[in-house]
C-alpha cells in the first residue's frame, strides 16, 4: 500500500486556546528594545549631518571672528582643528554606511552604541581645544556644550547622557584650571583685555566652571526626562500601529476565509440541487406512467414502478438526513449531548452487526478491541456513527473473497481506529477529495456500488469537532485503509 500523502490527511480546522498572533505581538517584550535600536540608528545618521553644519559654522566664526572683530586668532592651530574634525567626520560617514548595509546584524547594534559614544566624545575634545585655542575662560562659546549634552540625552540612554557630561565637565575643568594654574598656556583673544585678567582668578574660574558644569548637568536632567516622555510616547504610538497593522492582515485573512467558504456555500447548494433534483424527477416521470394510464392493464408493471419510486424516495429521505445531520454537525451553537461511556462496548457491538453483513457477502472479517474498558466524553451516537460509516464502507467497497480487518487501540490520550479492507481501492487523485460532500470515485460509480457521498464528510466533521484526524492510504485495485486519531481527553 502506497505512504499516504500529506494532502489526504485532514486535520482539525480550529485548536483551541491557542495564543492569537495578536497577542503574541502584545506579549513580543523585545519590539520595544528592536524600536529604540532602530531610533538610534537613524539618529546616528543625523548627527553626522549635524557635524558638516558645525564645520561651516565654525569656520564662519573663525573669518567673523578674524576679520570682522580683528581678534587675535592662531590660525595653524584654529585651521588644524576644524581639518581634524572634518577628516573624523569623513571617517564617521563612511563607517555609518558600512554599518547601515548590515543593519540586520545583532553584532551592529553594539557597534553602534559604542559609534555614537566616540562620536560625542571627539567632539567634545574638539570643542575643549577649540575653545582652549580661542581665549579659553575668555569665550563665550563655552556654553556650546550644552549642544553635546542635548544630543546625547537625545541619542543615548540617560545613565550614557550623565556620562558624557562628566566627561565634558572633565575636560572644561581641564581648560580652565589647566590655563589657571599655568599647566597650559592661556590664549587671549584680545577682545575683552579685562576677563583675561581673571583667567588665573580661582574663585572665579571656580565659580565660571561652577555655573558650566552645573548648566550641563542640568541640562542633561531635563533633556533625558523630556526625551524619556517622548520616547515613550513613541513607542506607545509604534506599537498601536504594529498592532493595527496586524489587526488588518487578520480581517483581510478573515475576508479571505469568508469569501471562500461563500463560493464553497454556493457550490454546495448546487450541488444539493442536483442531487436532489435528479431522483425527484426519476420518481415523478414513474408516478406520471401510472397517472396517465400507460400501465393500467399490466398490473405487475404498476407494482414494479410503485417499488421502484418507494426505494428512489428512501434514498432521498436518507439523504436529506444526512445533509441535516451534516449541517448540525457544522452548526456550533448545536449543544452537544456529551456523556462518559466505554467505547470498546459500544464498537464491538457495532462490528459484531457487521460482521453478519460481511459472512453473507462472503468476506472475511476479523476485529480487534483493548481487553479493557475505553472510557470518553462524547456524544456516544456520533461515535457510533463514525465507527459505522467507516466498517460500513470497507466492506460496501469490497468484493466477494476479499477481507476487512478493524484494530481499536488507545495511544496515549488518543483513541485510534483502524479499518483496512482488501477492496476496489481508491485513486489517488480522488484521496483528498473523498472528504468532500458528494464525492464519489469513478471507480465505485463504475462498478455500481450505491452511496450519496456524504458519509465521509459526516466522520470527517465529527472527528474534527473533537479535536481529531482522519488519514487515508490507499491503492487503486489492492485496498485502503482508514486511520482515525480521536482524543479521549479534551
Ligand atoms: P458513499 O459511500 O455513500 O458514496 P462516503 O462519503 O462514505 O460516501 O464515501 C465517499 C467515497 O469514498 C465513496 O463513494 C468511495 O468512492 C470512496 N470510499 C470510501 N470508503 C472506501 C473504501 N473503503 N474503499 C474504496 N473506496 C471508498
Amino acid at each position: 500500500m502506497k505512504e499516504n500523502q500529506p494532502e489526504h490527511s485532514v486535520q482539525p480546522t480550529q485548536q483551541r486556546g491557542k495564543l492569537s498572533p495578536l497577542s503574541k505581538l502584545v506579549e513580543r517584550p523585545s519590539l520595544i528594545f528592536d524600536f529604540f535600536e532602530e531610533e538610534l540608528e537613524q539618529r546616528g545618521s543625523w548627527f553626522i549631518r549635524l557635524r558638516w553644519l558645525a564645520v561651516i559654522g565654525s569656520f564662519g566664526a573663525y573669518l567673523i571672528g578674524k576679520f570682522v572683530f580683528n581678534l587675535l586668532l592662531l590660525d595653524f592651530y584654529i585651521i588644524g582643528l576644524i581639518i581634524f574634525i572634518v577628516a573624523y567626520n569623513t571617517l564617521f560617514y563612511f563607517y555609518d554606511r558600512h554599518l547601515w548595509a548590515k543593519k540586520k546584524d545583532i553584532t551592529v547594534t553594539r557597534s553602534y552604541h559604542f559609534f555614537v559614544h566616540l562620536q560625542i566624545f571627539l567632539d567634545l575634545v574638539s570643542l575643549a581645544a577649540l575653545l582652549h585655542f580661542t581665549g579659553g575662560i575668555e569665550n563665550p562659546f563655552f556654553f556650546y556644550f550644552v549642544f553635546h549634552m542635548i544630543i546625547a540625552s537625545i541619542l543615548l540612554r540617560p545613565v550614557d547622557s550623565f556620562i558624557q557630561a562628566t566627561i565634558a565637565v572633565v575636560l572644561i575643568n581641564c581648560v580652565l584650571f589647566g590655563e589657571a594654574t599655568g599647566t597650559l598656556n592661556h590664549h587671549p583673544l584680545g577682545l575683552f583685555p579685562q576677563i583675561g585678567e581673571y583667567f588665573t582668578n580661582f574663585s572665579f574660574v571656580t565659580i565660571y566652571s561652577i555655573a558650566i558644569c552645573s548648566t550641563l548637568y542640568f541640562a542633561v536632567f531635563m533633556a533625558t526626562s523630556i526625551t524619556r516622555q517622548l520616547r515613550q510616547k513613541e513607542r506607545d504610538l509604534h506599537s498601536i500601529t504594529e498592532r493595527l497593522r496586524e489587526q488588518t492582515r487578520q480581517l483581510i485573512e478573515a475576508n479571505r476565509v469568508l469569501q471562500e467558504l461563500d463560493a464553497r456555500k454556493s457550490r454546495f447548494l448546487r450541488r444539493v440541487e442536483h442531487e436532489l433534483r435528479a431522483p425527484l424527477s426519476a420518481v415523478q416521470s414513474m408516478l406520471k406512467i401510472i397517472c396517465d394510464g400507460y400501465v393500467e392493464s399490466n398490473p405487475e408493471k404498476i407494482k414494479d414502478l410503485i417499488a421502484r419510486a418507494e426505494k428512489r424516495t428512501l434514498a432521498l429521505l436518507k439523504m436529506v438526513g444526512d445533509l441535516l445531520h451534516l449541517s448540525r454537525l457544522q452548526d456550533v451553537s448545536v449543544p452537544i449531548k456529551e456523556t462518559r461511556f466505554d467505547v470498546v462496548e459500544l464498537f464491538k457491538g457495532i462490528y459484531e452487526y457487521h460482521k453478519q453483513i460481511a459472512l453473507e457477502k462472503e468476506i472475511q472479517i476479523e476485529a480487534h478491541f483493548p481487553d479493557k474498558p475505553v472510557y470518553i466524553e462524547a456524544d456516544e451516537r456520533q461515535l457510533d456513527n463514525v465507527f459505522t460509516n467507516v466498517v460500513n464502507n470497507a466492506i460496501k467497497y469490497t468484493e466477494k473473497g476479499g477481507s476487512v480487518f478493524v484494530d481499536v487501540t488507545t495511544e496515549g490520550n488518543n483513541l485510534k481506529i483502524k479499518v483496512k479492507d482488501t477492496g476496489i481501492g481508491i485513486a489517488e487523485e480522488d484521496q483528498g477529495k473523498i472528504f468532500e460532500e458528494f464525492h464519489r470515485a469513478p471507480n465505485a460509480i463504475e462498478k455500481g456500488f450505491a452511496g450519496s457521498g456524504l458519509g465521509l464528510s459526516i466522520v470527517k466533521q465529527i472527528v474534527e469537532n473533537y479535536g481529531g484526524t482522519i488519514n487515508v492510504e490507499s491503492e487503486l485495485g489492492k485496498g485502503s485503509e482508514f486511520t482515525i486519531n480521536i482524543p479521549l481527553k479534551r
